[in-house]
């Protein structure tokens, strides 16, 4: 059989493992830190920095196809390893979704929806950008932010030099603020023939930055689903992705506005594991595999929530609940902000 190498060995290079070992591949983890949640249910681990060059060459001979769990991978590594393998989803997936001023050009020069922005790299451009777009507005770092770090609130001009101490130095991108209702997102697949399938959009609730709850189905007009995977398809086409990414969106009354998309698999995707006969991870295994895209319909309404930090001591209780499947990442410590696991609630 096949070695599918991942990129990341978190909850997400967990999952996808065993959506790959279910589908009779075998799976080799690359992965920085030491004990990775992954590393449990993989085939192999190596655990070594992205800039060990002789590490990462023994990893790609040991794979037919690479994939990743997160976007944050060094250019150099990558270079390294495309000479050897093919990496699914492409590098251009990830130049666009690495740095939020490039995305956010990429997005609007597709003709869709996002939020007024611009480049901020010092207190001048940041006065600049404030008089353009007005406050409220959010300060965000381009690169490396992820559940709401490396992001400053501005309620007025005046939070300007905060926000812009916040950064600590690193470019940015001023945001302008979106009244929306809600907001929701799309896992939307392709495959390797351009076949694009999406899995039905779902309500996310954040709590202090951090993704807490998916509802499906999520709130949307007809017209509203509508636009949600016509756009999503778009994104995907236009990349040639190929792979699982997560699209989120803002509903407003001006129609839906593009926040940000996720190269990979997705948090507010966990609910397929039990609302689709093919979740996210089998899917995004099929199409790096070369596999045709497997049936993702929602067959039950689902509430995931996430468990995070102590809310995993809930989980004796939540054990007895029915209709509740666990997802636990066998993560030994249960420190603050730590995402240990999810619970899926299905309804009828
Ligand atoms: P993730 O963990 O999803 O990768 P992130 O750190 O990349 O998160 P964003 O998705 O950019 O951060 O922002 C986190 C949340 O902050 C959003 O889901 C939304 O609730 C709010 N937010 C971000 N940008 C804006 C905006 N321009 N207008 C209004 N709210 C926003
Ligand atoms: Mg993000
Ligand atoms: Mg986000």
């Amino acid at each position: 059989g096949a070695t599918i190498g991942i990129l990341g060995g978190g909850q997400l290079g967990r999952m996808l493992s065993v959506a790959a070992a279910r589908l009779g591949f075998r799976t080799h983890i690359f992965e920085p830190g030491a004990n990775p949640p992954a590393g449990h249910v993989a085939d192999a681990v190596t655990t070594a920095p992205y800039e060990d060059e002789a590490a990462l060459l023994a990893f790609a001979a040991s794979v037919d196809v690479i994939t990743y769990e997160f976007e944050n991978i060094p250019t150099q590594a990558l270079d390294t390893l495309e000479a050897h393998r093919p990496i699914r989803p492409n590098r251009q997936a990830l130049a666009v979704s690495q740095d939020r001023l490039v995305e956010k050009a990429f997005l609007s020069d597709l003709g869709l929806l996002t939020a007024p922005f611009a480049a901020v790299d010092d207190e001048v451009d940041l006065a600049e950008a404030i008089e353009e777009i007005g406050t409220p507005a959010i300060l965000k770092t381009r690169r490396f932010g992820y559940d709401g770090k490396g992001q400053s609130r501005l309620r007025a001009p005046e939070d300007a030099a905060a926000a812009l101490a916040d950064m600590a130095g690193a470019p940015a991108i001023l945001e302008g603020f979106v009244e929306f209702s809600h907001e929701v997102s799309v896992i939307a697949a392709r495959g390797i023939d351009g076949e694009v399938a999406c899995f039905d959009p779902g309500e996310n609730v954040h709590k202090d930055g951090i993704l807490a709850t998916t509802t499906v189905p999520a709130p949307l007009s007809a017209a509203q689903r509508t636009d949600a995977v016509l756009l999503a398809a778009k994104i995907l086409n236009a990349l040639k992705y190929v792979g699982v990414m997560g699209v989120e969106l803002f509903v407003t009354p001006k129609g839906l506005i593009v926040n940000e998309i996720a190269p990979r698999v997705h948090n507010s995707g966990h609910w397929t594991q039990n609302g689709c006969a093919v979740d996210q991870f089998e899917q995004h295994i099929r199409a790096v595999a070369g596999w045709p895209l497997g049936d993702g319909k929602r067959h039950s309404d689902v509430v995931m929530e996430n468990l995070i930090g102590d809310d995993v001591l809930r989980v004796p209780g939540i054990a007895r609940e029915s209709g509740a499947a666990i997802h636990l990442y066998g993560k030994a410590e249960a420190k603050p902000g730590r995402k240990m696991g999810h619970v899926n609630r299905v309804k009828g």
